[in-house]
């Protein structure tokens, strides 16, 4: 069965987008849309339906709208899966994705942003795909800073809730750009310059999310051959230095550049904290990687952001970070940890197999007697 009428996609557009003007575009609310005119089992409302792997659910959009299942394939993040992340499964949290929160239809989190500008220049208002990764907190065509509510009522944004349950609109409103809550449109939110401060650091920011809309290979000093191992360095940065052993490279950065990043709350994720606090990580974390890696040596140089400061992520450092961490943040003057001699030999047995005791001690920046009676040590326990 053909719809009968079938928006095609936006460029950009992120599926849930797509799904409710093509629900809404053929007169119906989305929630009873999929699971009576097109007969879904799931209910993707209340699941990130942006996230799903599902070939059923690209099949039978496919077969009622017309559009090729490559190009719906497309509008979902799991698409960008192998270039963002390296893996997602529904239901787990994943790296750069801006969590929903679900509470059954409820979004309770903020993972939904937009640009007003983009959305008031729109001829069919649509969200875009990038809008829901935690690196993306600037329009790229505007300059300006996202938005993640809606500026009247402070609500969360929802467009898949759009006409749902009010008493507002007999048909639903097929306008996207408006709030779900207050019905008021979205693109009236005022425009968020950078501050100054944040300005006048912003350039390497900027660069790298034009080349990453634009399909590029971001931070391409680094010569990283896929964009995913330049990500997965930067997602652990960009988590550690707010980490509580990161405090003086917070305040050297307060210092040099006038960037606040406040230490991280327990259990958060860089996709847990608010818009604000991610750009401002971003934008530092971007400035101090330019010459790489002399900059942000000397940024982190004589503070207790070593080593030891990536915890369990260590085994997970793409080379470009993990060489210039071994290299020149291992723990002198501070006492070497049980744990980093183990990192180290990891890193070491990957890159090398049959290395030598001198070159372990070496990479701990520690004498040969001393990495001796350490490991004499540990080989007690
Ligand atoms: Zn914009
Ligand atoms: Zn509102």
């Amino acid at each position: 069965m053909m719809l009968p009428v079938h928006p095609r996609p936006k460029n950009n557009e992120l599926l849930s987008s797509w799904l409710t003007r093509l629900a809404t575009e053929n007169g119906c609310y989305s929630h009873s849309f999929f699971t009576n005119v097109i007969g879904l089992k799931e209910d993707i409302v209340r699941t990130d339906v942006d996230r799903s792997n599902s070939t059923e659910l690209i099949g039978k959009l496919s077969q009622v709208s017309g559009v090729s299942t490559d190009e719906l394939s497309k509008l979902r993040l799991s698409s960008l899966q192998g270039e963002v992340f390296s893996h997602d499964s529904l239901g787990t949290c994943v790296r750069w994705v801006l969590p929903l929160g679900f509470y059954h239809r409820i979004k309770r989190k903020r993972g939904i942003v937009y640009c007003p500008l983009c959305l008031k220049e729109d001829e069919v208002r649509h969200f875009r795909k990038s809008w829901r990764l935690a690196f993306i907190n600037l329009c790229e065509k505007h300059g300006c800073v996202l938005w993640d509510h809606c500026y009247h009522c402070k609500a969360n944004v929802d467009y898949q809730r759009v006409g749902i349950g009010s008493a507002v609109y007999d048909l639903p409103n097929k306008d996207l750009g408006f709030c779900f809550n207050c019905h008021k449109p979205l693109w009236d939110s005022p425009t968020k310059e950078l501050s100054l401060d944040l300005d006048r650091f912003s350039a390497p920011y900027k660069d790298f999310i034009s080349v990453y809309e634009s399909g590029g290979s971001v931070l391409p000093t680094l010569n990283q051959p896929l964009n995913l191992q330049v990500f997965n360095g930067l997602w652990i940065l960009a988590g550690r230095v707010t980490s509580e052993r990161g405090g003086e490279v917070r305040e050297r950065i307060l210092r040099e550049t006038g960037i606040e990043i406040l230490p991280l709350r327990k259990n958060y994720s860089f996709e847990g904290f608010p818009l604000q606090q991610r750009l401002n990580i971003f934008i530092a974390v971007l400035y101090y990687l330019q010459n790489w890696p002399h900059k942000f040596i000397n940024l982190v140089k004589k503070t207790p952001f070593t080593v030891t400061a990536f915890g369990n992520d260590i085994e997970q450092l793409p080379f470009w970070l993990s060489s210039v961490i071994f290299e020149h943040m291992n723990s002198t003057p501070y006492a070497t940890t049980e744990r980093e001699v183990i990192n180290a030999m990891k890193y070491l047995q990957a890159v090398n197999p049959g290395f030598k005791k001198v070159e372990l001690a070496k990479l701990l920046g520690i004498d040969i007697c001393t990495l001796n009676k350490r490991l004499k040590g540990m080989k007690k326990l």
